[in-house]
């Protein structure tokens, strides 16, 4: 199995319900992602994908559309919740979507997400 591995960053706001309940202020995070394709074969070319290609597509996805938003109101997540949990799994989503335009068989195998340099949550499908 092959993995390619690429990392992108946005800068985004959010606020979350705390447990107890309280809703935290809202504090914007520089936000590094880390997404895994996987294949069990390279391309013709000795590839699982081109990394431009697959950072292009990343960056037209996820980057331009959370990039200085404020997460809560973007409507992709609840309006209480725009947490790294739900945030890492709506770009595995949305990338799983996509992904087969650049090739049949890669797979996204996991999104890590994370919101500080020591807090990150990782998301995949199985
Ligand atoms: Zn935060």
């Amino acid at each position: 199995m092959f993995k390619l591995k690429v990392r992108s960053n946005f800068s985004a706001a959010h606020a979350v319900t705390l447990p107890g309940g309280r809703v935290e202020n809202v504090h914007g995070h520089n936000w590094q992602l880390e997404t895994v394709l996987a294949a069990e074969t390279l391309d013709r070319f000795g590839m699982v994908a081109d990394f431009e290609a697959v950072k292009c597509m990343i960056e037209e996805i996820i980057v331009k559309k959370l990039d200085h938003t404020f997460l809560n109101e973007t409507g992709f997540f609840p309006k209480d919740a725009a947490t790294c949990e739900l945030v890492a799994k709506w770009i595995h989503d949305s990338l799983s979507l996509r992904i087969k335009e650049l090739r049949d068989d890669i797979v996204v195998e996991s999104v890590t997400l994370w919101e500080s340099p020591g807090c990150s949550v990782s998301y995949s499908a199985k």
